[in-house]
C-alpha cells in the first residue's frame, strides 16, 4: 500500500470517475476526503467503505471551497475531478449554464490548487491530477462551455506543472473519452434534441463513433492511471495530458 500516510482530496467523488479514483487511492492506503452531492445515506456508506470523510461543498462557491480545504488539512494528493456538462447550440446556450461549467470545471481547480500548494511545497511532495477530457484536445459541436473549460484546465495544468516542478510536485491531466457515468446518461436527451437523433443513434453514431475501440472507458481504468501518477516512479510524468479514449484523439 504505497499511499499509506498520504492524504488525498478527490472532488466530485460521490459518483462516476471521481468515486473510482477515490476507491483506487483508498485501496493503496490513502486517507481520502470525498466531495460531491448525493443521497446522505449512500455517502455515509461510501465513507465507511473507504474509511473516508466527506465534504458536501459546492465548488462553484469560493467560500465553500475555502472551508473544505481548511477542514481537509494538508493534502498530499489533489484530484480536481468535479465537472458538469450541457449540450446546446451556442446561440441558445443558457448563460447560467456557461457560468456554472466554467466555475466548476475550471475555476474550482484554481482555488483548490492555490490552497493546496503551500502544504505540498512545505513537504516537498505533491500530486495534482486533473480530470480533463478528450475535449481538452479536440472539440465536438454543441459543447462550447465544456470544451472551453477542458481546454482551459489543460493549459492550467501545464502552467502549474512548470511552476511546481522543482518542489517534488507533479501536475497532470487524465483525458478520458466517453466513460459510462451519470454525466453521459444526462446529456443523451439534449444531444438527441440538438442533432435530431434517436437514443441508439446518439450512443453509436455520436458517442462511440470516434472511440476506435467502440467501447466505453470504465471508471476503474481512469482510477488506475490516477494511482500510477501518485507513484514515485511517476515523478517525471509532469505536465502530461494522458489520453484514455480508445484512440479517439489519435486520429
Ligand atoms: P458524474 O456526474 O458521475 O460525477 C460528477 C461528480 O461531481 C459528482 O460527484 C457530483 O456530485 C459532483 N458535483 C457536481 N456539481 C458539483 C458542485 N457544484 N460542487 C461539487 N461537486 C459537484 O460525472 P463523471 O462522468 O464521473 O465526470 C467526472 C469528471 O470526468 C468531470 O470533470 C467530467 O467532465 C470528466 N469526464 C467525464 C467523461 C465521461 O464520459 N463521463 C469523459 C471525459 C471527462
Amino acid at each position: 500500500m504505497f499511499l499509506e500516510g498520504k492524504r488525498a482530496l478527490v472532488t466530485g467523488s460521490t459518483s462516476g470517475i471521481g468515486l473510482a479514483i477515490a476507491r483506487e487511492l483508498a485501496a493503496e492506503g490513502a486517507q481520502v476526503t470525498l466531495n460531491g452531492f448525493g443521497d446522505e445515506g449512500e455517502i455515509a456508506k461510501l465513507c465507511e467503505e473507504l474509511g473516508a470523510t466527506h465534504s458536501g461543498a459546492d465548488l462553484t462557491d469560493v467560500a465553500q471551497v475555502e472551508a473544505m480545504m481548511a477542514d481537509a488539512g494538508e493534502i498530499d494528493i489533489l484530484v480536481n475531478n468535479a465537472g458538469v456538462q450541457h449540450v446546446s447550440p451556442v446561440e441558445d446556450f443558457p448563460v447560467d449554464k456557461w457560468n456554472l461549467i466554467i466555475a466548476l470545471n475550471l475555476t474550482a481547480a484554481f482555488h483548490t490548487t492555490r490552497l493546496a500548494v503551500p502544504g505540498m511545497k512545505a513537504k516537498g511532495w505533491g500530486r495534482i491530477i486533473n480530470t480533463a477530457s478528450a475535449h481538452s484536445k479536440v472539440a465536438s459541436p454543441f459543447k462550447s462551455a465544456y470544451n472551453a473549460s477542458k481546454h482551459g484546465i489543460a493549459g492550467f495544468t501545464k502552467t502549474i506543472a512548470l511552476e511546481l516542478a522543482e518542489h517534488g510536485i507533479t501536475a497532470n491531466c487524465i483525458s478520458p473519452g466517453y466513460v459510462w457515468t451519470p454525466l453521459i446518461e444526462g446529456q443523451i436527451p439534449d444531444t438527441m434534441k440538438a442533432r435530431g437523433l434517436t437514443r441508439d443513434e446518439v450512443i453509436n453514431d455520436v458517442l462511440l463513433v470516434k472511440q476506435a475501440t467502440k467501447k466505453f472507458v470504465q471508471p476503474e481504468e481512469v482510477g488506475a492511471i490516477a494511482a500510477f501518477l501518485c507513484r514515485d516512479e511517476a515523478q517525471n510524468v509532469n505536465g502530461a495530458n494522458w489520453s484514455i479514449d480508445g484512440g479517439w484523439t489519435a486520429e
